[in-house]
């Protein structure tokens, strides 16, 4: 499920120091390119081609790297790489299309849902969300308060400004 993968991403940004942003889109992409072709287009025998590929590994990791750059594209390829041997419960068409595979029958959007909802690793899943929640807390709770307008905190900057504008204020 898409929280499992999200866990792993967030473990990794924790505990491999790669980049947030890059390794949590990177845990979802290859979901969101297959699931809408398969479901939404009727494109491909099952909900895991051509985002669940080497190929696609390699394009989408070439693009990051130009836009984004090195540091970027090694989370990414991190995320990305961890998302497709999570999925290796089923099939993953790692090296198609030089290699044939054959996908299970293909079922329904609703059907899938229901399946993955009701297989047990959805509790290794949720177990690693939690970890992944309070591994991060922390850091979530610091850049809050970082962020947050707090009465009677002053930059120095700030600070000097005032002092300068009052002081000027005063003589005149
Ligand atoms: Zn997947």
């Amino acid at each position: 499920m898409i929280f499992g993968h999200l866990a792993v991403s967030a473990l990794e940004h924790r505990y491999v120091q790669v980049p947030f942003v890059p390794v949590m889109a990177a845990a979802v992409v290859p979901d969101i390119i297959d699931k809408i072709m398969h479901y939404g287009f009727g494109q491909h025998a099952s909900g895991r081609m051509w985002g669940h590929t080497l190929v696609g590994v390699a394009v989408s990791s070439l693009v990051a790297l130009a836009l984004f750059g090195k540091r970027n594209a090694i989370g990414w390829i991190v995320g990305y790489i961890s998302h497709l041997v999570c999925d290796s419960g089923g099939v993953v068409p790692w090296f198609a299309p030089l290699v044939q595979y054959e996908f299970p029958p293909a079922m329904d959007f609703i059907t899938t849902l229901w399946t993955g909802l009701t297989k047990p690793t959805l509790i290794l899943e949720f177990g690693l969300a939690i970890w992944a929640i309070l591994a991060l807390k922390p850091r979530f709770i610091e850049t809050i308060r970082l962020s947050a307008p707090m009465p009677g905190r002053h930059f120095p900057a700030q600070s000097d400004d005032a002092r300068g504008t009052t002081c000027a204020s005063e003589r005149s």
